[in-house]
């Protein structure tokens, strides 16, 4: 049985993450679970799901919450950064679903692996920021940290029964997010509405940004760095318009191990559930038939700078990969405010990590006082002017 701790249980990945718990009551349950300010949703899932403990994002959330459960379910109800590390080293879970958005992430993931609990990890900003430390932490302790981005738990899927001296590289798989058909000059208007309609995917705001900038995939490639433990050399990225084929593994005999299947996140959260084994899913069968073709092209580096600085950044190493990830927070909650333009993002992110003199073997502390300064240099860059 998983006992599950539930971080970001109002969010994309965590709704979809009690669905999959709700379709396995014998197998899964929900121990504890933290939110931000969504109290509404999150007081619907206590009462449905019965957690032990709560974590909201702040104090007063935690008064209303309180309100809204009346008498009858109780759970003990946390608050605020303490509160999410007693989420994820609540005593009875087993496992920590990280859902959560940003590089806030980073403590409550050390947090868990520090008491031993085996890691779901959605929350890409973790390794992006902290890799280093998060995997030595893990290995030290002897956590496994199973990959819920979908590319991951594809190359994971793909890997099963493998060597790893046998991998020639790993190709993940991009749909090229909300502007793929645009040109860069056509991306100098666009708006937020037009930025957060991914054509494949629903998903939270931030990541759907990231998708459309191609950040994400830069994250992704870097976060494979981590949990594959394999050179930038041997990562590549490859435009798939349909999100069907959610990555592959080529391998040195040059057979290419591909996972496939319509796109639902479900599937990735099920199976680093019910990893190694699998269970029943209800979801869309894929038909290919139905679907006929698939398509692909080359990435292109120069339609999406930031990917190519991820790359950059990832083979620096150090910080820099933690100032990319705060820098581009900023400038992504800029843009979903109105404050910036569509290509400023890249700007303010690029400026950022250029004028980052970064450390290469960094602690705990190195990573998050870059983060620190990251974050307060792009908004100096946004509040001077570009
Ligand atoms: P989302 O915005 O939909 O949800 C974020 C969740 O985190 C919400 O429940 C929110 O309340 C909570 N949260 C945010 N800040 C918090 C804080 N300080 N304290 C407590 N709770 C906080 O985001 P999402 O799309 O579900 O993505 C979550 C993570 O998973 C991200 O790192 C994203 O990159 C990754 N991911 C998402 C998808 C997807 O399909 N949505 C796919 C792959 C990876
Ligand atoms: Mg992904």
């Amino acid at each position: 049985m998983k006992h599950i701790a539930l971080l970001g249980s109002t969010g994309s990945i965590g709704t979809s993450t009690l669905d999959v718990v709700s379709q396995h009551p014998e197998e899964f349950s929900v121990v504890a679970m933290a939110a931000g300010s969504n109290v509404d949703l999150l007081a619907e899932q206590v009462k449905k799901f019965r957690p032990e403990l709560v974590s909201v994002g702040n104090e007063q959330g935690a008064a209303a919450l309180k309100e809204r459960l009346g008498g009858f379910v109780r759970p003990e109800i946390v608050y605020g950064a303490e509160g999410l590390e007693l989420v994820a080293r609540h005593e009875s879970a087993n496992f920590v679903m990280t859902a959560i958005v940003g590089s806030v992430g980073v403590a409550p993931t050390l947090a868990a692996i520090e008491a031993g609990k085996t890691i779901g990890l959605a929350n890409k900003e973790t390794l992006v920021s902290a890799g280093p430390v998060v995997m030595r932490a893990a290995r030290e302790k002897g956590v496994a940290i199973i990959p819920v981005d979908s590319e991951h738990s594809a190359v994971f899927q793909c890997l099963q029964g493998e060597r790893k001296d046998d991998v020639a590289r790993i190709l993940l798989t991009a749909s090229g997010g909300s502007f793929r058909h645009a040109s860069r000059k056509e991306l100098q208007d666009v708006t937020v509405a037009q930025a957060l309609a991914h054509p494949n995917w629903s998903m939270g705001a931030k990541i759907t940004i990231d998708s459309a900038t191609m950040m994400n995939k830069g994250f992704e490639v870097i976060e494979a760095h981590w949990l594959f433990d394999l050179p930038y050399e041997q990562i590549d990225c490859i435009l798939h318009y349909e999100s069907i084929i959610h990555s592959m593994v080529e391998y040195r005999d040059k057979a290419v191990m591909a996972q496939l299947g319509t796109p639902d996140m479900r599937v990735a959260i099920q199976y680093a559930l019910s990893y190694p084994g699998r269970m029943d899913l209800a979801t869309e069968p894929l038909d290919l038939v139905k679907l006929g073709t698939l398509h692909f092209a080359a990435m292109d580096f120069e339609r999406y700078p930031l990917l190519q600085l991820a790359y950059e950044c990832g083979k620096a190493g150090g910080t820099y990969t933690a100032v990319l990830n705060a820098a581009n927070e900023v400038a992504v909650d800029l843009f979903l405010k109105g404050a910036i333009r569509f290509l400023e993002i890249e700007e303010i992110v690029r400026k950022t990590c250029e004028a980052h003199r970064g450390v290469r073997v960094p602690t705990l502390e190195d990573i998050f006082s870059a983060d620190e300064w990251a974050r307060s240099q792009a908004l100096e860059l946004y509040t001077v002017g570009l």
